[in-house]
């Protein structure tokens, strides 16, 4: 499978950094995305993704850099298709999530577009490395993180063929549940909100980060979601993290590609 990043920055984007979103390719089949903000069409024209196609997002949690791309992105799909869209656009989130989402479509009026298409909320549970759902090439499954006092989801991705797995942390503190559910994965994307060694409530640092990919014992790491006001001390930061990693760390900028074969 392919992972796009179509945005890295935390609620503050800047010139380089769109707020943090991705694209999963997996094998052959239709484009997935993980949340959904920015210009996500623009972006996504820019990745070279089908995105008329997607059928599936998948929402970590209710915050509004990590899902106010949805209506956009519905009024384009809608405008394509000219009427002829039947397939539905199906949403995999924590209720919260969901019932801003469905509000937030209501109050672009887009429910009362004529010739609409369907779409769909589905429930993703709290419990701990539950199944979303599963497809010819895999599964993807969720586990609870901790955010704060926002629901939210790690997500990730098994490809039957590679025997695979490339977990997303979407924000969160550290916690064990992530660990658990990162063990001897592929790659862990996980948020990186801070480049300095205070612990903040809801989010992580880059040595926090790099603490839990390690006792996750996960190949490759790749950080992601930077606070804006952080961003000059990313070099200082990963020359005295790299040390402490024994996998491959890296930084990820918008339109990067990872790949997990
Ligand atoms: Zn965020
Ligand atoms: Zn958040």
């Amino acid at each position: 499978m392919k992972i796009i990043v179509l945005g890295t920055a935390a609620a503050i984007s800047t010139k380089e950094r769109d707020n943090t979103s991705l694209c999963v390719l997996p094998n052959n089949d239709i484009p997935i995305l993980i949340d959904c903000s920015g210009s996500i069409v623009h972006r996504l024209e820019k990745a070279k993704i089908e995105w008329h196609k997607i059928e599936e997002i998948l929402i970590t949690h209710g915050h509004i850099d990590h899902i106010y791309g949805i209506p956009s992105l519905i009024h384009h799909l809608w405008l394509r298709s000219m009427g002829k869209r039947n397939k539905p656009l199906r949403f995999y989130g924590p209720t919260s999530a969901l019932e801003r989402i469905k509000k937030s479509l209501s109050v672009y009026g887009l429910t009362e577009k004529p010739k609409m298409f369907p779409w769909e909320f589905h429930k993703i549970s709290t419990l701990e490395n539950d199944l979303v759902f599963s497809k010819k090439w895999g599964e993807v499954r969720s586990t609870p993180v901790l955010h704060g006092q926002e629901d939210t989801i790690a997500i990730s991705f098994f490809e039957n063929k590679s025997s695979k797995r490339f977990v997303y942390s979407s924000d969160t503190e550290p916690c064990v549940s992530l660990e658990e559910f990162a063990s001897m994965a592929e790659l862990l994307i996980h948020e990186c909100a801070y480049l300095d060694e205070i612990e903040r409530k809801g989010h992580s640092n880059i040595y926090q980060a790099v603490n839990i990919a390690n006792k996750a014992k996960v190949k490759e790491l790749v950080l992601i979601h930077f606070d804006w006001e952080s961003l000059g001390r990313i070099d200082t930061a990963m020359n005295q993290v790299q040390p402490n990693f024994y996998g491959k760390v890296s930084i990820a900028n918008d339109f990067d590609v990872f790949e997990v074969v």
